[in-house]
């Protein structure tokens, strides 16, 4: 596996990769459901590149950009074993030299769920993804329905920037009981951990209801809202029942897809999961 760090060296090293190329953007701090991305990259694709880089511009200065956990030896290791051939770890200086100053915004379907919360969020992911593609040039890139809005965000520019890339998205891992795999799950203190199953049990609530005949967006909403606000140690941010592509909130009976969604914080811990209805 070929690691590079500067521009220069990262077009070297993609320029002697077969075609096609499937690459998978990361923070870091891996876990299968990252390595999902990759496995996926490497059954479709004759060559694949990943990327390590926890991106400041897309957090908030009260978000976790300092203390957001970091192992790249151990991420190294991790993506050699999947058999990945072109690792890029930029550092905020390589992607954000002195003078920086252009930016990506991609606009309404930022300005809901996830973007209400966090309104710089979106503008820093569209940013550096965006650098990240026009570097790496990749056929395929691969994303995890874990972060739902951040794929339609990135199909959206992908589309609207007339990006020559297949955007791949794939299903959500899960822990054993039921979370969904985050790097920030290792945050959570013992306790928290256990009461943060209430995410995945509260989105299977409203599965069942769904499946039960439930059509409401109000009903399933305040299905996941009641089971959450039951559990003591979260605190809920949100719950939307949202069309899958618009992301604007759905009124009234659901027909065809719907994207159940919700943050809950423990702590300062905060936990995003989803689920989609008719799908
Ligand atoms: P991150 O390192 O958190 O920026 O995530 C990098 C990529 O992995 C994003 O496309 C995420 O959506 C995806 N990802 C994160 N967690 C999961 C998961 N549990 N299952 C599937 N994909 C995930």
């Amino acid at each position: 596996m070929k690691q590079v760090i500067t521009i220069p060296d990262l077009r070297v090293a993609r320029a002697a990769l077969p075609e096609p190329v499937g690459f998978v953007p990361t923070m870091g701090y891996l876990h299968e459901g990252h390595l999902s991305l990759a496995r996926a990259a490497r059954a479709e694709c004759a060559s694949v590149a990943a990327s390590i880089f926890v991106n400041p511009a897309q957090f908030a200065p009260t978000e976790d950009l300092a203390s957001y956990p970091r192992d790249v030896p151990r991420d190294l290791a991790m993506l050699e074993a999947e058999g990945v051939d072109l690792i890029w770890l930029p550092t905020p200086e390589v992607m954000y030299p002195q003078g920086y100053q252009t930016w990506v915004t991609v606009e309404e379907v930022t300005q809901l769920l996830e973007g209400r919360m966090r309104p710089t969020h979106f503008r820093g992911v569209a940013t550096v993804v965006a650098k990240l593609f026009n570097a790496v040039q990749p056929q395929r890139a691969y994303f995890g329905q874990k972060d739902a809005q951040q794929a339609v965000v990135i199909r959206r520019m992908a589309q609207d920037l007339n990006f020559p890339i297949d955007i791949v998205v794939c299903p959500i891992w899960r822990e054993r009981d039921g979370l969904a795999m985050s790097s920030r799950n290792v945050y959570l203190s013992p306790a928290e951990r256990q009461a943060a199953v209430v995410l995945s049990r509260s989105l299977a609530v409203v599965q069942q209801a769904y499946q039960e005949g439930q059509r409401e967006a109000e009903v399933l909403r305040k299905s996941a809202s009641d089971l959450i606000q039951s559990e003591p140690l979260a605190r809920l941010q949100y719950v939307s029942c949202a069309d899958p592509e618009t992301l604007e909130e759905l009124q009234g009976p659901v027909a065809g897809r719907a994207l159940v969604s919700l943050a809950v914080f423990f702590g300062r811990t905060r936990l995003i999961d989803n689920i989609v209805l008719g799908g």
